[in-house]
């Protein structure tokens, strides 16, 4: 008999599941419990707890044991799913069967993009003939797509195969054979043991597991606990499937679900009316607070603050807090922020793997033992100036470095003979041998038992050990140091067992393939440094919440894309192409069930707090606060956001950082001195800067240098040259005058710029095919597959120029991009439909030199200007000009003050075209919408969008811009303004908020006292 609880907000029924259970006998109940911090707490009231996996691993066991024998079940990893994945990929590459992915079979990331949507096919519990089927049924799809599906198919059937055939199971099989011995067993007329279990802290089932609830429910009773209010159906989109599915054939059951006791009246009003459409606004009391911060690292010092003030003044026990985010690796920072706070935190110190030294020290023995000539000397010159070489051959790393850099090694062995010579390490000559030893192919077996000898010979541990005795070295590094050294063993026994079912097992590799390996499987582990601190304040994830209680929570960041997250599931099937899927059967995960997940995890953390509650955000030209926060304030009739700032006194520093910069900006030079070395220094420097002394503020007063300045400014301008002198004169220096440019990462994700080029190339191609054209609705899937085409192919020209990196970030990136073309030529068609414009030109450009010059005379000067045109609509003889943009727009009140491009591209435009320019405006790209349109006042009504006509006049009054000359003689009066600062040598810096980012200046301006984002040192490094 299956009894579903449906759980209202704020309540729970796990206390009433363990009264229930410790009545009965503790072999016939289990609680199954959605996290493994669940089932702890449940053993500790004496009961049988587990979690989903290990349930269906004992339903397998359970059933098989009685209709046969009892079945062992093997279950294989991620990794080794991946590596029968790429095995698959590989034959069928072999045989030609790949067309449609062929080229990025091979590509790294590929094969983790297949083995999750193999994991959310057989989630779904499709059979490879059920999804046959469904694509066979997959009306209006291109021929290329149809390609896709019948990849896909064969991949998964392949995969079914191989798993069967080698009496394997990955989660989803784990979960078929579950429910195939248990149906089976309930056709033999047998039952499972337990007479009696109960489900907590789940809020969805995926297909497979609703069907082993059902199939249990048949033969002992079976309770649900589900969070469901029946009311509120915006707040339980993600709950929804799962009740429609359970109520089936469910008893639905009303045990008290029981409140959570004493909790504050603002906080009670949330968790009752948030996303209830009979809400009525209720006045606030200080149980929910909203603060708004400059930016991240703010915004974790102000939570760390008050809870250090409250700790200190005993007001709550540290156990009694609980700070919330949404993905918690994205505040890897903040255990680091609570040690400087002297804040205990109940979150494990972990070092990743890879980054450890010992590690490392592996990685460059298969290096030196994988490469040749001189090539090979430069790694053994690595290998052994490496610090972890003091400790394990008590090498002077110092000797090495000077032979390195006195002799031009090409031949390896000269080299170790030489260290050799000059050290009198034997030990070296051991190591050598050995390296010498390790062949240059054989299997991943071999190569896992040669590094783990090689490893166990360095006795790092007890070399270590000896040390930190000796008090050379510290804890820290003592303990990163030996758990290194376990987790690279517990790997190399794990690894050959991931590859045990696929064809590298078999086959030999090389040394170098060896490594690669070793090091992609160390990349995704991380071991931890310090046991957790249970009475701490806790750090978790708002994934994590279910049935959690606190007296305080602060929910950090909520902004637009981090809380709620956006979660793009698999760009092999996007939402759209998940939709149709839905309709024939196949239920894969969307993006819109991930926030359904989300709205259900925010409320879980609103209803973990009993006394206090507080919401934290920072917005910046990226993001904005999240749409919770704007739901939480409709909640109440008088709350208001607080914006807050963490710049203190010193006499109220609360952490050694604060009170440095607290001291710096009093100028408190004897105190700073007391601190630390060098601080006094650094602070009056910047003091001086803040002060605008001489030679600190970006005033060059000398004549022969400004003349030299100014040659190097030269007479020809973009708009984005003049619009960096008008935000900030000094990176306008650093950029146009020294021609520095801003470092950027090198990554596979593509850059910003890059994207946005990508994005113009192929709104180019795709408006110059259709000039002078009204598009029509009735077009639209025409429409749709041409410019899915245009897209497609420039992407391709991208990759083989190498503009992009297609790998798997980019394919994800790329589906993003897709959508947002799909929703610009929505749009599009609707602006077309509406009026009357028709674009009639693309990419003009203007101001080459020699040709179509574009002048202005500004005070006696005459300046040239270049630029380049997007696109240019006409309607009669009236032309308006767009700009896409992929980032933000600017604001209309910036028009022609830091906004220089549109009104000197109106200027521009109509130079060009012969007069009847109407106006001009942005294209947002991400928001699929025109915006920010500059007309004058005559043509205002001529487009089907909104629209303005004014610009700030000389005492800063928005005042109508009439006609061309009239914007003609604005932008002259605000160029020669800035073009008489420039002779003047003003390039002062004009920081603002977020300023730093992309500034190639930022490093140098030192625009804050003492940075103070400084950046934190890895800890593992
Ligand atoms: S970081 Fe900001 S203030 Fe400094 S130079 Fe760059 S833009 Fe100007």
């Amino acid at each position: 008999m299956l009894h579903l609880l449906c759980v209202p907000s704020g309540c729970t029924v796990t206390d009433v599941f363990y009264q229930k259970a410790l009545q009965q006998k503790f072999e016939e109940t289990v609680l199954v419990a959605s996290s493994e911090a669940l089932v702890g707490k449940t053993r500790m009231q004496g009961i049988r707890a587990v979690t989903f996996d290990a349930l269906a691993n004992a339903v397998a066991e359970q059933c098989s044991a009685q209709l046969r024998d009892r079945l062992v079940v093997r279950r294989i990893s991620r990794k080794a799913q991946e590596l029968i994945l790429q095995d698959i990929l590989d034959r069928l590459l072999e045989k030609g069967r790949l067309p449609y992915f062929g080229r990025l079979a091979g590509k790294k990331g590929f094969v983790q993009s297949v083995a999750s949507m193999m994991e959310q096919i057989g989630s779904c519990g499709a059979t490879a003939e059920e999804i046959d089927t469904a694509f066979a049924h997959w009306d209006g799809r291109s021929p290329a797509y149809r390609q896709k599906d019948r990849e896909i198919a064969e991949i998964y059937r392949e995969y079914l195969a191989y798993l069967i055939q080698n009496n394997i199971y990955d989660m989803a099989g784990l979960y078929r054979v579950a429910a195939e011995e248990l149906a089976a067993l309930r056709k033999a007329g047998g039952a499972v043991t337990w007479k009696t279990l109960y489900f907590t802290g789940f809020y969805r089932f995926d297909a497979l597991q609703l069907t082993i609830i059902r199939l249990l429910s048949q033969t002992c009773d079976v309770w649900i606990a589900l969070p469901y209010e029946s009311g509120r159906p915006e707040l339980y989109g993600a709950v929804e499937f799962t009740y429609g599915d359970l109520m089936q054939y469910a008893k639905q059951e009303r045990l008290p679900a029981v409140p959570v006791s004493g909790r504050a009246a603002s906080l009670r009003h949330i968790v009752r009316n948030l996303r209830n459409p009979g809400m009525k606004p209720a006045p606030a009391d200080p149980g929910i607070e909203i603060w708004q911060l400059p930016d991240e690292n703010e915004e974790m010092r102000a939570v760390l603050r008050e809870i250090k003030q409250q700790l200190r003044g005993q007001t709550i026990k540290p156990s009694e807090i609980a700070v919330v985010v949404r993905r918690m690796e994205e505040y890897s920072g903040i255990r680091d922020l609570c040690d400087e706070y002297g804040i205990p935190i109940q979150a494990e110190d972990s070092a990743a793997l890879a980054a450890s030294p010992v590690f490392r020290f592996v990685a460059a023995i298969l290096e030196t033992a994988s490469l040749y000539g001189r090539e090979k000397a430069e790694s053994w010159i690595g290998f052994l100036t490496q610090p972890l070489q003091k400790i394990v051959l008590e090498l002077s790393t110092e000797t090495v470095i000077q032979l390195a850099e006195t002799n031009y090694y090409t031949d390896y062995r000269k080299f170790l003979a030489d260290v050799l010579e000059k050290t009198g390490r034997e030990g070296l000559r051991q190591l050598w041998q050995e390296i010498e030893a390790i062949p240059a192919e054989t299997t991943i077996q071999d190569y896992c038992d040669i590094t783990g000898r090689l490893l166990s010979l360095t006795e790092i541990p007890e070399k270590a050990g000896r040390l930190y005795r000796e008090g050379q070295i510290t804890l820290a590094g003592f303990k990163n140091m030996v758990c290194a050294c376990r987790e690279i063993f517990s790997l190399l026994q794990k690894m050959p067992q991931d590859y045990r079912f696929c064809r590298s097992a078999r086959q030999t590799t090389d040394c170098a393939g060896f490594a690669e390996a070793l090091a992609d499987a160390a990349g995704k582990m991380s071991f931890s440094l310090q046991p957790e601190n249970r009475e701490g304040i806790a750090f978790l994830s708002a994934v994590n919440l279910e049935d959690a209680v606190f007296k305080q929570i602060y929910v950090l960041g909520l902004r637009e894309n981090e809380f709620p997250f956006y979660k793009d599931e698999n760009w092999i099937y996007d939402d759209r192409e998940r939709t149709d899927l839905a309709v024939l059967g196949i239920t894969l995960p969307s993006s819109a069930d991930g926030y359904g997940e989300d709205i259900h995890f925010f409320m879980n953390a609103c209803a973990a707090a009993t006394e206090r509650l507080v919401l934290t955000f920072y917005a910046d030209e990226e993001h904005n606060a999240s749409p919770y926060i704007a739901e939480i304030l409709s909640l109440f009739t008088d709350l208001k956001v607080q914006v807050k700032t963490t710049e203190t006194a010193a006499a109220d520093s609360l952490s050694r950082e604060e009170l440095e910069l607290a001291l710096a900006r009093d100028g408190q030079t004897e105190a700073l001195k007391k601190l630390e070395p060098g601080l006094a220094e650094s602070a009056g420097s910047d003091r001086k800067r803040l002060q605008k002394a001489a030679g600190w503020n970006g005033n060059p007063d000398d004549a022969t240098l400004l003349q030299r300045i100014s040659r190097q400014i030269g007479d020809r301008f973009s708009a984005s040259k003049l619009e960096t002198y008008r935000s900030c004169p000094f990176q306008f220096l650093v950029t146009y005058v020294w021609q520095q440019k801003a470092a950027e990462a090198a990554g596979e994700d593509m850059d910003p710029m890059q994207r946005g080029s990508l994005l113009h190339r192929v709104l180019e191609k795709f408006i110059g095919r259709h000039l002078g054209e009204k598009l029509l609705q009735a077009q639209h899937a025409e429409l749709q597959q041409e410019l899915d085409e245009i897209f497609d192919t420039v992407c391709q020209e991208y990759a083989d120029k190498g503009w992009l990196y297609p790998g798997d970030f980019w394919q994800h990136d790329k589906e993003q991009q897709r959508i947002l073309l799909q929703r610009w030529l929505r749009s599009e068609i609707a602006y077309s439909e509406q009026g009357e414009w028709r674009p009639v030109s693309t990419e003009q450009s203007f101001g080459k030199k020699g040709k179509e010059e574009f002048t202005l005379d500004i005070n006696g000067r005459r300046i040239y200007l270049n630029g380049k045109i997007d696109r240019i609509d006409r309607a009669g003889d009236a032309y308006f000009i767009t700009d896409y943009k992929s980032g933000d727009t600017p604001n209309k009140k910036a028009f022609a003050d830091t906004d220089l491009q549109l009104p000197l591209y109106l200027l521009a435009a109509a130079m060009q075209n012969g007069g009847n320019v109407a106006g001009g405006g942005y294209y947002s790209l991400k928001d699929a919408e025109r915006k920010e349109s500059f007309m004058f006042p005559a043509a205002a009504d001529t487009v089907p969008w909104k629209t303005f006509s004014e610009a700030k006049d000389e005492n800063g009054t928005a005042t109508a811009v009439t006609d061309m000359e009239d914007l003609q003689a604005t932008l002259q009066r605000v160029l020669g303004d800035m073009l008489d600062h420039m002779r003047e040598g003003d390039f002062s810096p004009t920081p603002s908020k977020d300023c730093e980012r992309n500034c190639p200046a930022a490093e140098i301006c030192r625009f804050r006292v003492l940075t103070r984002n400084r950046e934190e040192e890895d800890p593992n490094g």
